[in-house]
């Protein structure tokens, strides 16, 4: 049968962002021939080791970009009202066009008026309302990284977004509402489930076109998919028992020696049995997750143009 010789493509975020990353070099180093430097502030709370990875690396791309960083690193005790005057003290900076707040936030600090406080226009991770209003009305704007990522990636492989069914499982405000409005945008016809959704898997199996972002280890299942369908796992789990191990990835020498050295494995949320049957996926790691910091960069210039009314280009 057709279906059992299908070769899937595999849809390689980290060559995909490597290619994004030398596009901004290029875009900074043509903006500093205008005496331009485009700048990032990053605000990190407290001491979560996670978000310290995070945003070294954040920093350190920014560095081999040539954009200007700074990170700023408030106490865990720091309050609400002296976050709001940090950011407006961002807000007001000439050498700054785009401020990233990097979430988790202690408890006690009210992050929805934190990211509202942010300038629409320095907005590099794209969740102030204006932004998604701008993303909604189709206007330039600052468009949240990761979904922006999931566009990339169907862009440059050169699949099809236009006509296709695309079913978005996952209605965060940070991925799966911007995801579904940016396939909208590209023509999809577009379904969002959610936990509320009746028979997941009777949407699923319609979907020329399916985005997981459920944060739940390998919960699409085989079953659940289109032959030949076009599947993006933005999912990231941490899977950290063995048997887990053994049944996403039965036999899976490499996987088997990573759980053993560190003992977890990551996985996304469709289950890796899945991707046999689909004509394109992208593998966790190395796929939507790759994307991110790329266009985070991409945002900041963008960012840096918007403000000074510099032409995005084809953009
Ligand atoms: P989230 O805010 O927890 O949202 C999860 C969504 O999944 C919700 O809309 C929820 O529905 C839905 N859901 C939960 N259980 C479901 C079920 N049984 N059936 C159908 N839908 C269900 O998560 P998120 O921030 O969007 O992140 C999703 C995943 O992507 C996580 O694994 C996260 O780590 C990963 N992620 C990766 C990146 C990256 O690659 N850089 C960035 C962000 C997130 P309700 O709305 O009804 O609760």
């Amino acid at each position: 049968m057709d279906e059992m010789k299908r070769t899937p493509k595999i849809l390689d975020g980290i060559a995909i962002a490597g290619q994004i990353k030398a596009e901004v070099a290029v875009e900074v180093q043509a903006l500093a021939s205008r005496g331009i430097t485009p700048g990032l502030a990053v605000i990190l709370v407290g001491e979560v080791p996670a978000s310290q990875i995070y945003v070294r690396s954040k920093v350190k791309t920014c560095g081999e970009l040539g954009i200007f960083s700074e990170m700023l690193t408030p106490p865990e005790s720091i309050s609400t009202d002296e976050m709001l005057a940090l950011v407006a003290d961002l807000n007001a900076r000439e050498d700054i066009d785009g401020i990233l707040i990097q979430l988790p936030l202690p408890k006690h600090v009210d992050t929805k008026r934190l990211l509202e406080a942010v300038s629409p226009d320095k907005d590099v991770d794209g969740f102030h309302p204006i932004n998604a209003g701008r993303l909604q009305s189709g206007q330039p704007g600052l468009a949240p990284c990761t979904p922006a990522g999931i566009m990339e990636i169907l862009r440059r492989s050169g699949l099809p977004v236009a006509g296709q069914n695309a079913v978005v499982v996952g209605r965060s405000d940070i991925v799966g509402k911007p995801a579904a409005m940016m396939l909208l945008n590209a023509s999809a016809t577009v379904t969002v489930c959610h936990s509320k959704t009746a028979d997941l898997g009777s949407f699923t199996r319609e979907a020329d076109l399916l985005v997981a972002a459920i944060g739940r280890a390998g919960f699409v299942t085989a079953d659940m998919v289109k032959p030949g369908a076009t599947l993006i796992d933005v999912g990231i789990n941490r899977v950290t028992e063995a048997a887990e191990v053994e049944e996403f990835f039965p036999g899976d020498a490499d996987r088997a020696a990573t759980f053993a050295k560190r003992g977890s494995v990551v996985v996304g949320d469709i289950h890796p049995a899945a991707f046999a049957h689909s004509g394109a996926y992208t593998p966790v790691p190395g796929g939507v997750g790759a994307l991110t910091i790329a266009m985070l960069m991409q945002n900041t210039v963008t960012a840096a143009k918007l403000r000074r009314g510099i032409s995005l280009g084809n953009k």
